[in-house]
């Protein structure tokens, strides 16, 4: 089954962006850094785990990346409490995952250059297709690096504004705690992935219009899309960004 992404964009997203990023549903696979080196050490392991958060498709420069995140994420004060219990949760859940949540640092070479992390689902979960297999996140750290700290629409609203006064790493965990929590989300809402579907079925719905330049003669029909896109959209994004947001706020005050 195909697997449809979820992006997570470090420009506003709108009903134009959400259509846009539809659109690159049909876009290239991605190529990312595969070492021989990491191919091997996956071999050499007698039983490599088959749930929670696999790393085995980094690279040895990627996995010192991943190391660092996980310092950060896993991280303790003096009386052994977690220095930012958020991401520390979100890791914890996420490392006792019972399914497959692969981390991948693609390159954001031919991609839309604003594109900072995406979260895809393997839909083979259960028979109702309520739960994914596999969770694959992809960070795009060169472009996470260079995104402007300014406000998106849902964050400009709960103010928040993503990656202000982050150094580089912590800007990555910003990310993936964005990420994960739409992965906890796909695991733990049987509504989320039919939500994720019904958002997909109303974006290429907008598509089809326009290709037909239908838009202008059936304002109606469209403005009820549009406001049902808002909706779905809301709701998918907005418990991530609320996530993201709190980690962000852990993450600014050390
Ligand atoms: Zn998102």
């Amino acid at each position: 089954m195909a697997r449809l992404p979820i992006l997570h964009l470090t420009v506003p997203t709108g009903l134009v962006t959400v259509l846009f990023l539809f659109n690159l549903y049909a876009a290239p696979p991605i190529q990312w850094e595969k070492s021989s080196e990491s191919q091997e050490s996956v071999t050499s392991q007698s039983a490599p785990p088959t749930a929670g958060l696999m790393t085995d498709r980094l690279s040895p420069k990627q996995l010192r990346i991943w190391r660092a995140l996980e310092q950060i994420a896993l991280a303790r004060n003096g009386a052994g409490q977690p220095l930012r219990p958020v991401l520390y949760e979100l890791h914890s859940w996420a490392q006792t995952s019972t399914i497959p949540i692969y981390i991948e640092m693609p390159k954001a070479r031919g991609r839309w250059p604003y594109l900072a992390g995406e979260c895809l689902f393997d839909e083979q979960g259960d028979t109702l297709n309520t739960r994914p297999a596999a969770v694959t996140i992809r960070l795009y750290t060169t472009v996470i690096e260079k995104a402007p700290s300014r406000g998106r629409d849902f964050e400009s609203e709960q103010a928040f504004i993503p990656f202000k006064g982050l150094p580089r790493e912590e800007r990555y965990c910003e990310t993936l705690a964005h990420e994960l929590a739409h992965a906890r989300q796909s695991v733990t809402d049987p509504g989320f992935l039919p939500m994720r579907d019904r958002l997909k079925s109303m974006n290429d719905q907008v598509l089809k219009l326009q290709s037909l330049r239908l838009v202008s003669s059936v304002k109606k029909e469209m403005q009820a899309i549009a406001d049902q896109i808002k909706v779905l959209t809301s709701s998918i994004e907005g418990p991530a960004i609320a996530v993201e947001r709190a980690v962000w706020r852990e993450l600014s005050e050390r």
